[in-house]
């Protein structure tokens, strides 16, 4: 704990914390001690974890990195860091990420952009570690942690893995409770952990995974032991390449990754079938309707009255008008102007039913796959590699939304997902390889996933 409370120090350029917690963090670690002394050592005894700040830690600041919560302290833990809690983990602060999640490069939060500690060869222009869960991503790629709390509604836990060469997964829809995490689009939003490498995901998502009646989407199946997953054979396992995720214009070092990771795969014995998902094209239009209509929904208590930010008013519209328009940041302006259009009277037949239908096609594509025969599915995980802070999404958000392309499929079926890092592109940057699998099978993912680390 010292260890990375130092290193955590000597990192504030990055940006990746926005909470340091070492008072809590000794306390909890000098707690852990006694426990190991009387032989009560959970899983996770004294391991030093860095908690994005989406999720609520009593008596801890937690804001989303928007300014509506301001100086939110929670009365209340989440579910999933009690549960780290419960089985030794330390905490050790407080992560950045986009503002409510909302982002693929964490340049929206209200305590500004994090910095990717890998550089381009040769250069020093400062590239974006990814998001949402950017400080989660970057924290772990520079050491400063030894696992990180993550969320992903649109691939915000692999995006930022794969531009940092860490592992990050997905979880099934339900695997995880939502308990005590701020909500962005609550029927997409899974968490799950960022770590050093697949064993230490698998652990992670062990303490994280689980039942809670707290929230109501968490199903009730047993935990399995990830770790045992790992080296486990994937012999005879069939894999399928998805034809449509072939991009025009994908970066022929990706092209040659994702060959050379279905090469891998075969080499251990895994079978290759090309599968088609034809509805992918579809996914990302989709995806930004259904995410900005239940952001629009969820964001509407954030009103000035009940917790956060409170700007006057001579009436109330005024004080809820004032204390919006100052407290969201313009991306978030941006989705709950979306989501409150496409909801609205004469639109939501044309467009969020339509797209709530697409999502339905989208997920019945891999249902079809995987009624094949098919174990998982391999893709990339990003289009590029990590650019530079300011470089996309200026002048065009939609340039920004593009870098989801390959990810946003996976939470509009609720599938689990893991991106795990595979190579280098011509500039030395990390880039990384996805794969998806059935619901509840997580194991596969990390079987597969270690045979490509
Ligand atoms: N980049 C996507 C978005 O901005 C996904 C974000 C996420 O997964 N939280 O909506």
């Amino acid at each position: 704990t010292d260890a990375h409370l130092s290193a955590i120090e000597a990192a504030r350029v990055l940006n990746a914390f926005v909470m340091e917690t070492p008072e809590q963090a000794r306390a909890m670690a000098k707690a852990v001690d006694e426990k190991i002394a009387k032989g009560d050592a959970g899983p996770l005894a004294g391991i030093p974890l860095g908690i994005k700040d989406l999720f609520a830690t009593k008596g801890v600041r937690t804001t989303a990195c928007s300014k509506i919560l301001g100086n939110f302290v929670p009365t209340y833990e989440s579910t999933i860091t009690s549960q780290l809690w419960r089985d030794g983990a330390v905490m050790l602060g407080k992560l950045n990420n986009d503002e409510f999640a909302m982002g693929s490069a964490n340049e929206t939060s209200c305590f500004g952009p994090v910095g990717n500690p890998w550089r381009r060869e040769g250069s020093n222009t400062t590239l974006v570690p990814g998001g949402s869960s950017g400080g989660s991503a970057s924290a772990v790629a520079a050491l400063l942690c030894m696992g990180a709390t993550a969320t992903d509604t649109g691939g915000s836990i692999r995006q930022p893995a794969a531009f940092t060469a860490t592992v990050g997964i997905k979880p099934t829809y339900g695997r995880c409770s939502r308990w005590g995490i701020v909500a962005f689009a609550s029927s997409l939003d899974q968490a799950g952990p960022i770590a050093r490498s697949v064993r230490d995901s698998a652990m992670l998502l062990r303490s994280m995974a689980g039942h809670d009646p707290k929230d109501t989407t968490s199903v009730d199946i047993p935990v399995p032991d990830y770790e045992a997953a790992i080296g486990k054979s994937v012999k005879g396992m069939k894999i399928g390449i998805p034809r449509e995720y072939r991009l025009d214009g994908m970066p022929a070092e990706i092209e040659k990754l994702w060959s050379e990771g279905a090469a891998w795969l075969k080499a251990a014995g895994a079978e290759l079938v090309e599968v088609s998902l034809p509805h992918t094209k579809y996914a990302l239009p989709a995806y930004y309707i259904v995410a900005p209509a239940e952001a629009s929904s969820n964001l509407a208590r954030y009103d000035g009255v009940r917790y956060g930010l409170r700007e006057q008013g001579r009436n109330i519209n005024e004080l809820y008008e004032n204390t919006r328009a100052e407290g969201f940041g313009a991306e978030v302006r941006r989705r709950v102007m979306i989501g409150t259009y496409v909801l609205s009277a004469g639109y939501y037949d044309a467009y969020y039913l339509r797209a709530q239908k697409v999502r339905t096609l989208i997920k019945k594509d891999f249902e079809d796959c995987f009624a094949r025969g098919v174990d998982a599915i391999l893709t990339p995980a990003t289009p590029s590699a990590a650019f530079g802070i300011g470089e996309k999404g200026g002048a065009d958000p939609v340039e920004m939304y593009l870098n989801d392309i390959f990810t946003v499929t996976v939470n509009m079926a609720g599938l689990p997902g893991i991106a795990v890092p595979a190579g280098k592109d011509a500039q030395g940057l990390p880039l990384g390889l996805q794969l998806i699998g059935r619901p509840f099978e997580e194991e596969t993912l990390f079987s597969l996933g270690e045979v490509i680390e």
